[in-house]
């Protein structure tokens, strides 16, 4: 109980770092109060802000939820693996959309997912010829999950330890996963440095420049302060990956048409409107996820 207390109270003494390296230079960009359940606890709430680097313009989330995603008690939770293996169908939509996505680029090759949850990307990667694909993932729970249901074999533990060699790798997908990476610049390096030359990054994330991000403020599902360290836009992602290695990116914006929680927790006026929002964010290319596609030159 205190070690969840001190996780979600941390007082803003502690010192601030940005994944660029500055300290302590922010700017409050909002505020607001979320709500979270941690297993075998009751509900409490929680204040939070997004603060933005004057440095280098990146968004964090502040409190931090946790100290260190691959220790995070936050991780070892079933419950969210649960909820996944419940909404497999959705989340196989999803990942045939990715693989779509990669095959423009790549359509055979060394294949690993990054944070493969319950490895619906990997089967579907496997079935449609990525026939070695694999995937990494830290909970437990999750990679037991991926065997039962779909006979999918995971990697244990955070993608740093894995022994990949350098220039050995085609693919590297990143799903909604670079928001919960407590460095996301290091481990964009290495896998800039483990992929070969020609082999392609996948990754998307909650866009912070939305027009839903914008219309819903701290209330926005995809800030999910409990999880998500970083909120990034498309100029601060794409500078991210410059400062990763990545020379020459491909960027896609887009519509997440998956995410549908802010609709239907919506009252009957309020989805009207926010299905305008919705689809004004996809004609202007402000979408709720970034998607990006990035090449080792
Ligand atoms: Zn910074």
């Amino acid at each position: 109980m205190l070690e969840s207390l001190i996780r979600f109270w941390k007082t803003p003494s502690f010192q601030m770092k940005c994944a660029c390296g500055v300290t302590n230079q922010f700017q409050k960009v909002l505020s607001g109060k979320h709500k979270k359940k941690i297993e075998g606890e009751r509900p409490k709430k929680f204040k939070f802000w997004i603060v933005k680097c004057e440095a280098c313009g990146l968004n964090q989330t502040y409190p931090r939820p946790y100290e260190s995603s691959a220790s995070s008690i936050y991780y070892q939770e079933k419950k969210d693996v649960e909820s996944r293996v419940n909404d497999i169908d959705s989340i196989r939509t999803y990942a045939k959309a990715i693989l779509e996505r990669i095959k423009q680029f790549k359509t055979e090759g060394r294949f690993i997912d990054l944070g493969a949850s319950i490895g619906v990307l990997v089967h579907e990667a496997q079935k449609s010829g990525f026939q070695n694909a694999t995937g990494v993932e830290l909970n437990a729970y999750a990679i037991q999950k991926a065997k039962e249901l779909l006979n999918v074999d995971l990697l244990k533990g955070d993608m740093l330890d894995q022994a990949f060699q350098d220039d050995s790798i085609d693919i590297f997908t990143l799903s909604q996963t670079l928001e919960h990476i407590e460095n996301p610049i290091q481990v964009l390096k290495t896998l800039h440095r483990r992929l070969k030359k020609g082999g392609i990054l996948y990754l998307d994330v909650p866009n912070f420049e939305s027009v839903m991000a914008d219309v819903l403020k701290e209330k926005w599902g995809l800030l999910d302060p409990c999880r998500h360290l970083w909120q990034f836009t498309p100029a601060s992602l794409k500078w991210m990956l410059s400062q990763s290695g990545f020379e020459k990116n491909h960027f896609i914006l887009t519509e997440n048409n998956n995410y549908t929680y802010e609709l239907e927790h919506a009252s009957e006026s309020q989805r009207l409107f926010l299905q305008e929002k919705l689809q004004i964010g996809t004609q202007t290319h402000r979408g709720d996820v970034l998607i990006c596609i990035a090449q080792k030159a």
